[in-house]
């Protein structure tokens, strides 16, 4: 059985002592859950969230990461620098930055190399944009986001990946994929990790959901046999809309 894996993915938003003041919040309300809890905050506020976040169930997670060691890169920020606040877990690929910053697959299959060398489990996302959706190419383009992601990843780290599939078209825009549509595209990713690694990977690999998951629709869109949790990003700005998400059963 496969645990479901909650991430809030709270994008350019909160201070550092709003960041304080939400963890805070949340804390007492998730709690009593016995999946993974995982909010990401912008890196302004990796440290506020790692020091409220210590010693309770709630892990951190980065929206991003560059893939070289360190030097003349003027605004990025390393493997380790992640590492040494305490964060566990990094964002990769979401389309807002291979919109807006020029993300490729073959950059996001360097990060998560390089994630995975140092000891950062990727979240990586996949998906399509209405116009592929309408086009008929949805499988086909998740499956290929989601070959060239893991290429020259191991079965043993493969295992510890998490894939958000995130129909473009349902981000922050209100319209939840159904319930069908979100299992067929992560049944689809499923199998095309099947194909790569076999199925002890596959059973194993998370695959979440993303695209205006609420209270409303995460106890249908969780419970369909591979959609192994969410990828949360306006609902887990607010304690109590996250919260309602986290504990859906
Ligand atoms: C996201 O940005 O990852 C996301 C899923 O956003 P929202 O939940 O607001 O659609």
């Amino acid at each position: 059985m496969r645990k479901k894996v909650i991430a809030g993915n709270w994008k350019m938003n909160k201070t550092p002592s709003e960041t304080k003041a939400l963890i805070e919040e949340l804390i007492p309300l998730v709690k009593n859950t016995d999946d993974t809890v995982i909010v990401c905050p912008t890196a302004a506020c990796l440290a506020a969230a790692t020091e409220t976040a210590n010693g309770t169930n709630i892990k951190v997670g980065a929206q991003n990461m560059f893939y070289e060691e360190s030097g003349a890169f003027t605004g990025e920020i390393s493997a380790d620098m992640l590492l040494d606040l305490g964060v566990e877990y990094v964002i990769l690929g979401h389309s807002e930055r291979r919109q807006y910053f020029a993300e490729t697959d073959e950059t996001v299959n360097l990060k998560v190399l390089k994630a995975f060398e140092k000891g950062l489990l990727p979240i990586i996302c996949v998906g399509e944009s209405l116009e592929q959706r309408e086009q008929g190419i949805t499988n086909d383009l998740v499956r290929m986001q989601t070959k060239i992601a893991l290429k020259g990843v191991s079965s043993e780290n493969a295992k510890k990946a998490i894939i958000a599939y995130e129909p473009i078209w349902a981000i922050g825009t209100g319209k939840t994929a159904t319930t069908e549509q979100a299992q067929e595209v992560c049944k689809a990713i499923r199998d095309c990790v099947c194909e790569i690694y076999g199925k002890d990977v596959a059973d194993v690999i998370t695959i979440q959901y993303g695209g205006s998951v609420k209270a409303a629709n995460s106890k249908e869109l969780f419970e369909a046999g591979d959609i192994d949790g969410g990828l949360v990003g306006g609902a887990s700005l607010k304690a109590a809309d996250f919260e309602g998400i986290v504990n859906y059963k």
